[in-house]
């Protein structure tokens, strides 16, 4: 039995992975400052006698024996990381430092959640782990997408200079149960206008394209990296290829959902990525990985989970 930290726990993705991590017989501390992540998400895994629940805010030191760190503490969604941006560049950066400290100390190994977002609006098209991104520094996206490039130069100094035995996972829009319903992304926006019969806001021209992958693909990829030989640290890209435009992505809500809602166009947020679509070739030969799950399966399951809770 490993035991393992999970920061940002009672958030969406990091639900999954300590349910899954759980599951297959971990014991697993879940870390948390509630901004934007929620009892509700962990409930169901209070009574595991392997769960441990910790209100913790990784911008201050923290220390605990553990085998292995996942870090995933930080608002994702532009509406939550803009509220308070000078937040978010702590979270990333000195979360980052904290918990590499802890790892360095208690020689853990430890993974960092890093984001599609360092390719900013990317003019290689689709992204390699080895393009350099094009980020607007001063930017609404800059505390976010800054803080996440910063974070990745953390681990690999931290590898370099400590031995601290690290994994990057460059995550892609993803998408599923225990979204926050009001967490602004554009999955959970449709889907919630579209059950609600609301008009589905739609930002720009809805030409823009986005590659989502469904949740359960994602921590398979995360898991897989985990395990990887010592010295393979990535960057990797972890999405589902498929790539969509924003206009295809509401239809298919509107069909699957069978809403009679309209769309209606609204300005686009500046610094809006135009396009993004992540090459797994990487995902594939060291994590002999790839996503299962189609949009239009994904979607079915998560529009099933809006209905239930709305
Ligand atoms: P989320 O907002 O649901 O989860 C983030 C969790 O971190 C929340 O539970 C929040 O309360 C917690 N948190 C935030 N600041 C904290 C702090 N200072 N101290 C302790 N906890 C803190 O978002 P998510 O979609 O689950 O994202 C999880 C991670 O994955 C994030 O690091 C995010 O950047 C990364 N990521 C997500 C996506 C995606 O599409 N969902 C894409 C790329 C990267
Ligand atoms: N978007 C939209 N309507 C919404 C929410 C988002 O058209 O109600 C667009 C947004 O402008 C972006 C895309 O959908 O072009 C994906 O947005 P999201 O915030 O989900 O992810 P990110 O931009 O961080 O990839």
């Amino acid at each position: 039995m490993k035991s393992i930290l999970v920061t940002g726990g009672a958030g969406f993705l990091g639900s999954h992975l300590c349910e899954r991590l759980l599951n297959e017989g971990n014991e697993v501390i879940c870390l948390d400052n509630y901004f934007t992540g929620q009892k509700s998400n962990v409930v169901h895994l209070m009574n595991h006698p392997y769960f441990e629940m910790v209100r913790h805010d990784v911008t201050t030191p923290f220390f605990v024996e553990v085998d292995e760190i996942y870090n995933l503490a930080c608002p994702a969604s532009p509406i939550h990381y803009q509220y308070n941006p000078i937040k978010t560049v702590k979270t990333s950066v000195m979360g980052a430092i904290n918990m590499l400290g802890l790892a360095k100390r208690v020689k853990a190994k430890i993974l960092q959640a890093s984001t599609s977002e360092v390719y900013g609006d990317p003019e290689q098209h689709p992204q390699t782990e080895s393009y350099w991104g094009h980020v607007n520094p001063i930017g609404p996206r800059a505390c976010y997408d800054e803080g996440k490039r910063c974070a990745e130069t953390l681990f690999v100094n931290y590898h370099q200079q400590n031995d601290v035995r690290i994994k990057i996972i460059r995550i892609f829009n993803t998408y599923g149960p225990r979204m926050h319903p009001n967490d602004g992304r554009v999955v959970s926006n449709f889907i919630v206008q579209a059950l609600q019969g609301k008009d589905i806001t739609m930002y720009g021209d809805g030409m823009q394209t986005r590659s989502f992958q469904y949740v359960d693909d994602l921590i398979e990829g995360m898991i897989r990296l985990m395990n990887t030989p010592d010295d393979f640290t990535g960057p990797v890209n972890i999405g589902n290829p498929g790539e969509f435009t924003m206009l295809e992505l509401a239809q298919k809500i509107i069909e699957q959902t069978g809403s009679a809602s309209k769309i209606i166009f609204m300005p686009l947020p500046a610094d809006d990525p135009m396009q993004r679509k992540p090459d797994i070739s990487l995902a594939k030969k060291v994590l002999d990985w790839e996503p299962h799950v189609s949009l239009d399966q994904g979607l079915e399951k998560t529009i099933a989970y809006f209905k239930s809770i709305i």
